[in-house]
């Protein structure tokens, strides 16, 4: 219960029935005196020639006297006959002359103001006009009024208030009344039927609510797969995909964080794995050394040596190409782009892998054409990934076989080629020769000197160029690697 005092329904519910009960007060005021309004001028408008009428019953009385008490009679006799009338004499200064107050009763005021009267004798000004009210000083009331000629000298006035004392004591009863009933019927009727109504369109809106609040806490109990269902196009719905998109997001990070996580084990794994086993050969062979010393024949001394030192080579480059990886997967090494000719790049790798080419009696061919455009990239990168894709070809080819380099033009892009004629990759092992530590033939590629690092490195240098590497192969035939690099000029064209 507590709870639902609390809630964002209760609040709302709240907060919309205290506006429709104040609604509902200023609607019956505002009605209550329009209505007022009406009574009071069309019974002024009704009543406007009742004096006019009145006055020619007087005027016997006031030819050459004021005879008072006849007059006071005849006001009399008159409010009688309609006690909603109170009628009075007034002179030309708008004095009292005669009036009826009934036995004992004295009048509080003893004059009338005559603008009003004479405003409403002009009959220019709109209804209702007010005037003095001779028993409540200060209070008005609507009324009728006719010019009388008073001793054939002055201009007096017959004055009737129109809503009497009597009659006035009477509507107050009847207004509060009614005022109570209307406000209490009214306000009951509106807080009823729209509250009704209210109460069911919050009830269902804030549903909605409740469904996404019992997702979001299903998710939280680690229901990965619970989703808000999305049916209409409102805020609540925009809510729903919020929390639908966050979901995904989470569960995208978290699986990444999971794949991550694997990764860094399985590094952890390869990483001692390949140090472990050239470090037990390298220690190996320097133990041997140290023990059977001068024992040793110079020549197997030197074959020992040798080995060592190509072992420690191996280890050295696999511990370059991780800290290489390592600090392209952490976005410490950022390409700083210029412009360069890739053929004289290409020919200073070619100069450096000849020797290697010549030893294996491999062909190190090159296919350079000149006058291609400048390529937008960087150097350094560049030739690292040209260098392991090279390097590659060289060691998965058999003596006697060759290897190209070829670049052309392609649309506003240089295409970089480097194919083989070696051994060929299977197409089930294409999709995986990029992943890190991935070695095909592990015992072959290990005595080649490969962690499997080389195509990691090469695929990061060219996401950083955001291009990517592409490879054919066919078994026992050969293997072409490409990519592409933007030319100068269209780089530019992009940025703008
Ligand atoms: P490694 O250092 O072992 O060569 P890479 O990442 O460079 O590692 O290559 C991954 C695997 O892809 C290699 O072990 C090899 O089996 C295969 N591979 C790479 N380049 C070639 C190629 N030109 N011809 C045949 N196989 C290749």
């Amino acid at each position: 219960m507590k709870n639902f005092f609390q809630s964002f329904y209760f609040k709302l519910s709240a907060i919309f029935l205290i506006l429709l009960l104040l609604i509902s007060i200023i609607q019956i005021v505002i009605s209550f005196n329009a209505s007022k309004k009406f009574h009071t001028v069309t019974e002024q408008s009704t009543n406007r020639a009742l004096a006019k009428a009145m006055a020619s019953e007087f005027e016997q009385f006031l030819t050459d006297s004021i005879d008072v008490a006849a007059i006071e009679h005849m006001i009399h006799y008159m409010m009688v006959i309609n006690p909603r009338i109170e009628i009075y004499l007034l002179d030309e200064q708008g004095t009292i002359l005669a009036y009826f107050a009934g036995p004992g009763k004295q009048l509080k005021a003893t004059s009338v103001g005559l603008a009003p009267i004479r405003t409403f004798l002009k009959g220019e000004e709109e209804l209702p006009i007010y005037g003095d009210d001779p028993r409540h000083p200060g209070r008005k009331k609507i009324f009728s009024a006719a010019p009388l000629r008073i001793k054939q000298e002055i201009d007096g006035y017959l004055y009737i208030i129109i809503e009497s004392e009597k009659y006035d004591d009477a509507a107050a009863m009847f207004y509060q009344g009614f005022m109570t009933r209307t406000v209490v019927k009214g306000v009951l009727i509106s807080v009823i039927v729209t509250g009704v109504l209210g109460l069911i369109f919050f009830a269902l809106l804030t549903r909605r609510l409740h469904r996404i609040t019992r997702v979001m806490q299903a998710f939280e109990r680690g229901q990965l797969n619970e989703r808000v269902p999305v049916e209409k196009n409102d805020e609540i719905s925009y809510l729903a995909q919020s929390f639908n998109n966050l979901a995904e997001s989470v569960v995208s990070n978290m699986e990444e964080m999971k794949r991550t996580d694997q990764l860094r084990r399985e590094l952890v794994a390869n990483i001692s794995h390949d140090l472990r086993n050239p470090l037990a050969s390298i220690k190996g062979y320097l133990e041997t050394i140290q023990l059977k010393d001068t024992q040793l024949e110079p020549t197997v001394r030197q074959q020992y040596l040798e080995t060592t030192l190509k072992i420690s080579d191996m280890l050295e480059k696999l511990v370059d190409e991780l800290f290489q990886l390592s600090k392209l997967d952490s976005h410490q090494i950022q390409p700083h782009l210029e412009s360069f000719f890739i053929s004289d790049l290409l020919q200073d790798i070619i100069m450096k892998f000849k020797p290697i080419a010549e030893k294996k009696q491999i062909q190190l061919k090159a296919e350079l054409p000149e006058q291609l455009p400048q390529v937008y990239a960087d150097i350094g990168l560049i030739e690292r990934a040209l260098s392991n894709l090279i390097d590659n070809a060289l060691r998965y080819t058999d003596c006697g076989g060759t290897v190209k380099v070829k670049i052309f033009q392609e649309d506003q892009k240089i295409r970089v080629s480097i194919s083989d004629t070696g051994c060929g990759i299977r197409q089930e092992e294409l999709p995986l020769i990029f992943d890190r530590f991935y070695r095909v033939e592990k015992s072959r590629s290990r005595s080649t000197g490969g962690a499997g690092l080389g195509l990691a490195i090469a695929r990061k240098i060219l996401e950083l160029h955001k291009t990517t590497i592409s490879v054919e192969s066919r078994e026992n035939e050969g293997t072409t690697f490409s990519f592409y690099l933007n030319t100068w000029q269209h780089s530019n064209l992009q940025m703008v």
